[in-house]
């Protein structure tokens, strides 16, 4: 399948990972929109929060991101999941994005 995050994920693509277990992989935004912007995104490809197959997928990404934050030394961060083309979702492979160092406003534009 041709999904830039699998291959990611799979190391088809160098990527420096910032955190990564049997289930997970967080890295580095692209085009940071703030000064700490990574994803963290299951191994396994899933399209959209809508096709997850089961609760323990999101437990695994939310509870590495603790984990990640506190080895960036961040305590305060949004998280944003975008599901769907008008939500703002461009790659069709979950993720979700943690940003962190400047203030943030809601709603969300
Ligand atoms: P979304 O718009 O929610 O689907 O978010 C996709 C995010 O992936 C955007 O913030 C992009 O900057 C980011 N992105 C796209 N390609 C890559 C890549 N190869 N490595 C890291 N981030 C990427
Ligand atoms: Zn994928």
């Amino acid at each position: 399948m041709d999904c830039i995050f699998c291959k990611i994920a799979n190391k088809e693509i160098p990527s420096e990972l910032i955190y990564e277990d049997d289930n997970v992989v967080a890295f580095n935004d692209l085009s940071p929109q703030a000064p700490i912007h990574f994803l963290v995104i299951p191994k396994k490809h899933y399209e959209s929060l809508n096709d997850i197959d089961s609760q323990v997928v999101f437990g695994q990404i939310f509870s590495t991101i603790p984990k990640i934050a506190e080895k960036l030394n961040i305590k305060e961060y949004r998280t944003v999941v975008n599901t769907g083309k008008s939500a703002g979702q461009t790659v069709f492979h979950l993720h979700v994005h943690v940003m962190s160092g400047r203030n943030f406003t809601w709603p969300a534009g």
